[in-house]
């Protein structure tokens, strides 16, 4: 095929995920002849399997604070023109319902294909055109627009926007397409790793937990500034549960995270108070009343035999309150792209227009969603990112 039979078009979207989708929909309202290129079979792949198959869509209490970047500010204008209650209103106009589940997380009572299907019924309605099965290999510049090859095809369009996420679940076709794009138009890169992703153990920590996994707690954990309150799930190779995902994101090889077993607890005081008033009770039998009966065992093999009680010393009560509150670990790794529920860094937020996600230097050229260096915590930050950075770019494309 010859540039003179591409196929035309206003806008092309590469990517049907949720950023891609939203795209679409909103610059085929503004009546934009719209392509949404998709290399899988099915459009919102990630859509399906999000939220343990009832997609966490939004969060109730979404705000630039909840995002990692380069730039923090980066997303405020994003989030600001297209907020979570907007994603809520279209969501209640198609009738999907919903509850919260907990810290403002907004999960589908039945299935997330219920928001795959409410944005490809928006899509055919602003008239959005769909080739599935098509992966866009590469994109160039030229006069009044871009050129993209699908295959044999060749699509030519005004405005290109890049939304094919990031390299987390090869095996649903994730890719560095995204980069490569970037890159070929002179947009910089920040680094890339796995984010929202379980630890691993050293061998040594494997063998110190070995007869936990299955156990999960109730945990503070901490990272330099940053500590999340959440559930901590202890696997056969290593850290899993909200806590360890959360913290995940801002894990660098070598790091340390120290953890908090008994966060509600002011430990010192309980135990001398104990030794006061209960001095006969065995200081094993009053772990296990506030941890899991496992959890409490592993831990109090650390610390040398105990008295009962009222027979500990201040040491021996500052010991217990190390070994229950400041457990630090140092894992060996994470799981990786395989496990990473996203691409934490991306396409430079410095290479991109933050109001509209237009490339400074190239007209006409869009990069949204998680391809960009903006990742969400866990609970919905995520995808309210890609909305919000998809309908932005839907604006302007
Ligand atoms: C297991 C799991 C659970 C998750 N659960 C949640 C959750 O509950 N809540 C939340 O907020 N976030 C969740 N996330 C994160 C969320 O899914 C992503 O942040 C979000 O999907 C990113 O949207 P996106 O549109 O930028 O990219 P994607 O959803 O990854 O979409 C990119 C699309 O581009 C397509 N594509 C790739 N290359 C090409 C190409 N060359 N040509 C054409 N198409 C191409 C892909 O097939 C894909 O459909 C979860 C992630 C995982 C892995």
């Amino acid at each position: 095929m010859t540039q003179a039979d591409a196929h035309d078009f206003d806008v092309a979207v590469i990517g049907a995920g949720a950023a891609g989708m939203m795209c679409a929909i909103e610059a085929g309202k503004r009546g934009r002849r719209v392509l949404l290129l998709e290399k899988a079979r099915k459009c919102g792949q990630k859509i399906l399997i999000s939220g343990g198959g009832r997609c966490n869509f939004t969060n109730l209490f979404a705000g630039p604070e909840k995002f990692i970047s380069e730039n923090p500010h980066f997303c405020k204008s994003a989030l600001r023109q297209y907020t979570q209650t907007d994603f809520i209103t279209l969501v209640e106009k198609h009738g999907i319902a919903y509850h919260e589940k907990k810290l403002g997380q907004l999960f589908c009572d039945d299935s997330s294909t219920r928001i795959v299907d409410m944005l490809e019924t928006e899509c055919k309605q602003a008239g959005v055109t769909i080739w599935r099965e098509c992966g866009a290999e590469n994109a160039k510049k030229q006069e009044n627009g871009f050129l993209v090859s699908v295959g044999p095809q060749t699509v030519r369009a005004q405005s290109l926007v890049v939304a094919t996420g990031g390299l987390s679940i090869p095996k649903l076709g994730a890719n560095d397409i995204a980069y490569r794009i970037a890159k070929g138009f002179g947009s910089p890169l920040t680094n890339r790793r796995a984010g929202l992703v379980p630890f691993t153990f050293s061998s040594d920590d494997k063998k110190r937990f070995a007869d936990l996994t299955g156990v999960s707690a109730d945990v503070e954990i901490r990272l330099r500034k940053t500590s999340f309150r959440e559930n901590l799930l202890f696997t056969h190779r290593g850290l899993s549960g909200p806590a360890i995902l959360q913290i995940s994101s801002f894990w660098q090889p070598g790091d340390s995270v120290m953890i908090d077993f008994l966060p509600d607890v002011d430990l010192e005081r309980l135990l001398k108070e104990k030794r006061r008033s209960q001095p006969k009770i065995q200081v094993s039998s009053l772990m296990k009343e506030f941890l899991p009966a496992r959890l409490a065992s592993k831990l109090m093999n650390e610390v040398s035999e105990l008295p009962e009680i009222g027979n500990c010393s201040d040491k021996q009560i500052d010991e217990l309150v190390k070994i229950f509150k400041l457990v630090n670990i140092v894992p060996i790794g994470t799981e990786g792209y395989a496990k990473a529920e996203v691409t934490v860094g991306g396409v430079s937020t410095a290479a991109l227009n933050s109001k509209t996600m237009e490339a400074k230097e190239v007209a006409g050229l869009f990069f949204i969603g998680e391809a960009v260096d903006v990742t969400g915590f866990l609970g919905g930050y995520n995808f309210q990112w890609a909305w919000s950075s998809g309908y932005v770019a839907g604006q302007y494309a």
